[in-house]
């Protein structure tokens, strides 16, 4: 296990209503003072955000964005910016999802510009990459998760690793219930850490945290938390489900 303290992050996707997302927090709120092992950080839509962080505002569970636009304000129709996630209270956002990747076409050019703007806005950010099935199958995993750090990163003299944590999502395993093996996401996790390094030389890699995504569930976490470098978890259907969520982050707490 991790001598980091796991992060066990909620990405809720279009889901939830602002009221079903204020319940859910209630309850975790509860639940969460039992566990003060692991990190939980909450990614509702931006239509949630008020109504969650009214309830999480004074507690130690975090809450952020689940996209934003790299510009300050502007005609952008539709769009979020870091300004708008931090007056609804996030610390957080999450930047490069798959899904934002892959259904809405955004470019390393673009996620780079996303993570400038979030980083100087003071916002943390988790930098999701991760490669499709095809590139696992053809061996050139390791180069893809090269090429999107590379890209995402450019410019960066160093990483903030207070501020920047890496979620390994191999695509195939997200909201597919096909999960990678412990020896999978630990061999993709190494290779992140090695990759910064090559990028940072100043880097710590020990101080980094790197995620695990992709059909995380009750029945599967332990297995994947016990590997070196998993350093927890971001969770998309199973973190819909309060009991679900809770019982994730009490197989990933450190041990005493
Ligand atoms: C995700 O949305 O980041 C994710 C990993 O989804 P799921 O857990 O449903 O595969």
């Amino acid at each position: 296990m991790s001598i980091r303290k796991p992060i066990i992050a909620a990405n809720w996707k279009m889901n939830k209503t602002p009221q079903e997302g204020y319940q859910f927090a209630r309850q975790l709120t509860a639940k969460a003072l039992n566990l003060p092992g692991v990190q939980f950080i909450l990614f509702p839509s931006a239509t949630g955000l008020d109504h969650v962080h009214e309830v999480l505002k004074d507690t130690a569970i975090g809450l952020g964005g689940q996209n934003l636009h790299s510009a300050e304000e502007g005609a952008y129709t539709g769009e979020t910016s870091a300004g708008m996630l931090k007056a609804c209270g996030c610390q957080w956002v999450i930047i490069g999802h798959s899904e934002r990747r892959h259904i809405f076409h955004e470019s390393d050019d673009e996620l780079r510009a996303k993570v400038a703007t979030a980083l100087n806005a003071g916002l943390k950010v988790v930098l999701c990459i991760g490669e499709l099935l095809e590139e696992r199958e053809a061996g050139s995993t390791r180069e893809v998760l090269e090429r999107q750090l590379r890209a995402d990163l450019d410019g960066m003299d160093a990483l903030p690793v207070d501020r920047i944590v890496i979620a390994y999502e191999p695509v195939w395993a997200i909201g597919t219930g096909v999960v990678a093996t412990p020896e999978q996401a630990g061999e993709a996790h190494a290779q992140v850490r090695a990759i910064l390094e090559g990028l940072f030389p100043t880097l710590n890699a020990s101080e980094l945290r790197v995620l695990y995504g992709g059909s995380v569930k009750s029945s599967n976490a332990a297995s994947l938390i016990g590997i070196p470098g998993i350093d927890g978890f971001l969770i998309g259907g199973a973190s819909l489900d309060i009991d679900e969520y809770v019982k994730i982050a009490e197989l990933s707490q450190l041990e005493a």
